[in-house]
């Protein structure tokens, strides 16, 4: 498969030092996410708003909002004690591309930390449109949440798509969403970035689709694949999220296609350090923690 191909030493780099792309790094390498993000342009019917992103985090807890130049002193502050942070994320507490304050993060980081390894998660709305200026400030390691690739399936997780200013409803906000991160992730793959896809297991809703998600995006070439079990709220909230063993079956099934991401851990928008080993509250920045 396209994702077996030999990397070039900079993108191996980008895989061994991120502990989201290699099950190894998670245990010597850590990353600093910045929450600079709060506006989101979708509606997932998992999401209570003002709540992380669940694409990418746990909820529970609001992260407190940075501004850019307070993101970059956090990450002064951060990599002057903890010398294995190798990875500056944004990843919420909304959609990172929906909001400016992560490009202007993003190039305050990068300009001050060049080899830092920069990431981004998004629900992939806005990435065919985003995709030159997240390639201007180094940006090579992007997380796509795609939780269907049939509409039909699609319209029943989406209660609407903002996108050039229209409000979109139903089936028409689901293709729209959907030929957009399809796009975002082609072109993704072709300018060789390393691509994760997170597909949200909803029991009911997308769970018999999953593998032909995952069949896929293996075949667009995306680095790897996390199944992140739904958290039930919102619309969702009576949904039984899948148990342990069912999530582990759906990785059986998907592994066949893309490399699965096993050792995800849901992490805030602000989290600090390895992962499952925060220390975000050492750092003062949420307060509220839930002593992850
Ligand atoms: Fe909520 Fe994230 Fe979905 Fe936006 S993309 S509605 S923040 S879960
Ligand atoms: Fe990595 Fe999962 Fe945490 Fe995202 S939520 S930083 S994919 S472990």
């Amino acid at each position: 498969p396209a994702q077996d191909l030999p990397y070039d030493p900079e993108t191996l780099r980008r895989i061994n030092e991120h502990p989201c792309y290699s099950p190894e790094a998670r245990h010597s390498f850590g990353r600093c996410h910045v929450a600079v993000a709060p506006k989101c342009n979708i509606q997932c019917n998992y999401c209570v708003r003002d709540f992380d992103c669940v694409n990418e985090s746990r909820p529970g807890v609001t992260s407190m909002v940075l501004q850019p130049g307070e993101a970059l002193e956090r990450i002064d502050e951060v990599v002057a004690k903890m010398k294995h942070i190798k990875v500056v994320g944004i990843a919420g507490p909304g959609d990172p591309l929906a909001n400016p304050e992560t490009f202007e993060t993003l190039r305050l980081v990068h300009e001050r930390y060049p080899d830092t390894i920069l990431c981004i998660s998004t629900n992939g709305l806005l990435l065919p449109d985003k995709i030159d200026e997240l390639e201007k400030y180094g940006v090579r390691n992007i997380t796509v949440t795609l939780n269907a690739i049939d509409p039909a399936i699609g319209e029943k997780i989406y209660t609407f798509v903002e996108y050039g200013g229209k409000k979109y409803h139903g089936r028409e906000a689901a293709e729209l969403l959907l030929s957009h991160q399809l796009a975002g992730i082609e072109e993704a793959v072709r300018r060789k970035m390393l691509v994760k896809i997170n597909t949200v297991y909803i029991p009911g809703v997308n769970d018999a689709h999953i593998p032909e998600i995952a069949k896929k995006v293996g075949a667009m070439g995306v680095f790897n694949f996390n199944i992140i079990p739904l958290i039930p709220q919102y619309k969702f909230k009576d949904i039984l999220p899948p148990t342990p063993a069912e999530k582990a079956h759906m990785h059986e099934l998907c592994a066949p296609y893309v490399r699965q991401m096993r050792h995800c851990q849901r992490c805030r928008a602000d989290a600090v350090g390895l992962l499952g080993k925060d220390v975000q509250n050492e750092f003062g920045c949420c307060g509220k923690g839930d002593g992850s």
